[in-house]
């Protein structure tokens, strides 16, 4: 295979891998379909794949920067790709494992995805404790399968030549994560007390029923949902707001016709929210289900900042560069979807665009709401980061230790008391926290420079808009750091971030 039909095979499985993790998610179609494709394409993903891109690699002159950049993407693809073969029949055992398990709550059968939805709502205490125990006992039943998978990985790992499934994460990704654990552990640390005072008001003032020393994570749903900000963001609002602040920056979204929004509900829709690059950039699909509130605004922005990135990539780089497209780093994607999930953090936004929160002490309260639930996020990730390097150098997945430390680590950093039984459930593939935080760092130094260079209102910047689809037409070929680095930072900082949400959360 030539490596222009190797682009050309890659682009295409990915192509049909994101429309078959469209289709299960959406509930239009109940398995995964991926085995097949991962069947059909099963030599995008061996040995002797990986060793002819790293050849050709090898080969190409230092003065084909982009081909050079491309193959290291490639080849980091095919890392994960490799574990992802290796792994897929575990991985649709669980999902059918996931599947199966039902929860029975008020007369009513429940699958593990309903369940957030309902504790979000649930105004109770005592009924999300009952129903979160009920859910984490169903999840558990499958906590075998999980185990049995990252012992694959771990394998799969070896077979190609690295340590363990860290290593090889490290080598696909690029990114350093011990280095990044230092810079967010001293994030933990700064934002602590600032954390828990701002956390503390909010649980006095708005959870009745919840005592301070007893804060638990099926409380998080609530407190996340925040019902007693509903006055300001009715359900109904949600699209025309989107469809104006993309105006805004010049964008029609009427005439985008490669985005389509799926908020259909359907029975076994999973409800966490994501967009699909089924073909950039004439297909790209916003999947959302409704929950309720501010909750759905910030997702919803956060899902459709994706979604512009992606239906902006340009459509020769699409064709020449797939790897662009379908990068092994999530980071820069991840900081385009902050950006505007951001503006519900923003207090001149809110009152510009919300009737509700004209009056500056309204949007001051929204504003600081928002942030809070951005620094727990935050922090959430830093713990998440910590605990997953432990865990992916781990020799035994089945050990009470790895429970405990991933249980700690979560209510120590987050304040809500979170059970050990997610050890293995709470983890998104390839290290995929380290890309969150690496694009939080990003967002609010690229938040910066948009103010800077266009004003306090840089959302209503067309210029703006224009220079944000220049930086998307570049879909992922730059790394959050070196786009940091084009537009003038030394380096992405989690002091600046530290500072940004310090001030954000804390009470006048
Ligand atoms: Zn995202």
């Amino acid at each position: 295979m030539t490596i222009t039909e190797y682009r050309r095979e890659f682009s295409a499985y990915n192509s049909e891998i994101e429309l078959a993790h469209y289709q299960h998610r959406s509930g239009l179609s109940a398995e995964p379909r991926t085995e097949p494709i991962l069947d059909r394409y099963s030599d995008l993903f061996t040995k002797d794949a990986i060793a002819t891109l790293k050849e050709i690699l090898n080969n190409a002159s230092s003065s084909q920067e982009t081909e050079q950049r491309g193959l290291r993407y490639l080849i980091g693809a095919a890392y994960v790709g490799y574990l992802e073969r290796r792994t897929k029949e575990v991985t649709n055992e669980i999902t059918r494992c996931e599947s199966l398990s039902k929860i029975f709550w008020n007369g009513e059968t429940l699958s593990v995805h309903d369940v957030a939805k309902i504790l979000s709502n649930e105004a109770s205490s005592s009924q999300r404790r009952e129903l979160y125990a009920r859910w984490t006992d169903a999840l558990r039943s499958c906590a075998d399968l999980r185990a049995a998978r990252f012992e694959e990985f771990q394998s799969a790992s070896r077979e190609i030549g690295f340590s363990s499934s860290y290593a090889l994460y490290k080598e696909a990704s690029g990114v350093d994560y011990e280095k990044l654990a230092n810079a967010t552990n001293d994030f933990l640390t700064r934002t602590e007390t600032p954390y828990f005072n701002a956390l503390r008001v909010v649980v006095e003032r708005d959870m009745a029923d919840v005592s301070w020393s007893d804060l638990r994570h099926a409380d998080f749903f609530y407190f996340n949902r925040s019902v007693w900000l509903d006055a300001a963001f009715a359900a109904n609002r949600l699209k025309q707001l989107y469809a104006i602040a993309m105006q805004e920056v010049g964008i029609r979204i009427e005439q985008q016709q490669n985005i389509k929004i799926d908020d259909m509900p359907r029975p076994s829709k999973n409800p966490r929210a994501a967009c699909f690059r089924i073909k950039i950039p004439d297909d790209v699909r916003l999947l959302f289900l409704p929950i309720g509130g501010i909750l759905d605004y910030r997702t919803f922005f956060h899902e459709a900042g994706h979604a512009q990135h992606f239906a902006w990539i340009s459509r020769s780089m699409a064709e020449r560069n797939p790897e662009f497209v379908y990068s092994p780093d999530y980071a820069t994607t991840e900081g385009f979807a902050f950006l505007f999930q951001h503006l519900f953090n923003d207090l001149l936004w809110l009152q510009d665009h919300l009737p509700a929160l004209q009056r500056e002490e309204q949007a001051q309260s929204v504003a600081r709401a928002n942030s809070l639930a951005t620094l727990h996020s935050v922090r959430r990730h830093c713990a998440k980061l910590s605990y997953e390097i432990e865990l992916h150098n781990a020799k035994d997945f089945r050990s009470e230790r790895l429970a405990q430390s991933y249980s700690a680590q979560q209510s120590q950093a987050t304040g809500f008391k979170r059970n050990g039984a997610l050890y293995l459930w709470d983890v998104d593939d390839g290290f995929y926290c380290a890309s969150y935080l690496r694009a939080w760092a990003f967002e609010a130094a690229f938040r910066e420079y948009l103010k800077t260079r266009y004003g306090r209102r840089w959302w209503t910047a067309r210029k703006a808009g224009e220079e944000l689809i220049d930086i998307w037409n570049t879909g992922s070929r730059y790394s959050v750091e070196e786009l940091a680095s084009l537009l003038g930072f030394d380096e992405i900082s989690f002091d600046f971030l530290a500072d940004d949400l310090i001030k954000a959360v804390r009470e006048e």
